[in-house]
């Protein structure tokens, strides 16, 4: 599989994991949709690229719609990559009460509901693909998180709506096999991006002590290089991999 002329929308693809697959992605000569919300990074990494950026709330069906129209206009859809997501921490119940409904909410509807409405949206158009002589047609790749495996306090909706991720991945790859779509799931432990540079610098630095080997924090590069591998083997399909140094988190 070449990724060359192929053409993929990448999810919060202006900030972080995205980015460094948008950039992987081009400079194996693909076309790139970045879908996200901030707008003014999105643009800008687009333009530096050469490629379309589109205002795209994961969650609305209109943007997805949007997004895969983009697309289609580069030409057929081959893949997906859905990095958007968002991890605000609440304690179940606290000094300023019970865990708020709506935030547990929106985090499912973002990390969650909008892969999925996303994955829908790409598969419809990726089945009408016509198939490579492998008879793939496409590829989706959601980021699930190690949090889907091991929350920590605080995270309990973040790590449901991980675990959710992981959870569609082998039933949508069965679904879809016949058709010739895969759909894979990457669950990184800590990397430098501004989701972990928002924390305070002792919890940055716990969480870098907690990965044994390579003993840093992940980049953006270490994700899209097991984007690349996804892509490149059709080998490849339903599973959820770790990527997260062999991490302990501390107690
Ligand atoms: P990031 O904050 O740098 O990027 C996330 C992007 O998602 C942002 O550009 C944001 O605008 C976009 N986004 C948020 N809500 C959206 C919506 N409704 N529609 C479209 N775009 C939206 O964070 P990151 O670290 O690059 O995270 C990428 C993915 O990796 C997330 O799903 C995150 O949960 C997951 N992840 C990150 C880490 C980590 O340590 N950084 C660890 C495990 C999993």
């Amino acid at each position: 599989m070449e990724i060359a002329n192929k053409v993929f929308i990448v999810t919060g693809g202006a900030s972080g994991l995205g980015a460094g697959t948008v950039r992987m992605l081009v400079e194996n000569g693909a076309k790139v949709v970045i879908a996200d919300v901030q707008d003014e990074p999105g643009e800008a990494l687009a333009k530096e690229l050469g490629q379309r950026y589109v205002h795209c709330d994961v969650t609305q069906e209109a943007d997805g719609k949007s997004a895969v129209a983009a697309a289609q206009e580069l030409g057929a859809l081959f893949g997906l990559v859905n990095c958007a997501g968002v991890a605000p921490a609440a304690k179940i119940v606290g000094k300023n009460g019970a865990h708020p409904l709506d935030l547990f909410q929106k985090v499912v509807s973002i990390n969650l509901i909008g892969s999925f409405n996303m994955m829908r949206l790409a598969a419809e158009a990726m089945s009408a693909n016509t198939p490579e002589p492998t008879g793939e047609r496409g590829v989706m790749i959601n980021t699930a998180s190690v949090a889907a495996f091991d929350g920590q306090i605080g995270q309990a909706a973040y790590a449901a709506s991980k675990a959710g991720v992981a959870g569609m991945t082998l039933p949508i790859a069965r679904d879809l096999a016949k058709t010739g779509i895969r759909c894979m799931t990457i669950a990184p432990g800590i990397f430098g991006t501004p989701m972990i540079f928002g924390m305070p610098q002792e919890v940055q630095d716990s969480l870098a002590a907690s990965i044994p080997f390579p003993a840093r924090l992940g980049r953006p590069e270490d994700y899209a290089k097991l984007v690349y591998s996804i892509v490149t083997n059709d080998m490849l399909n339903g599973e959820t991999i770790r990527l997260d140094g062999a991490i302990r988190m501390p107690p």
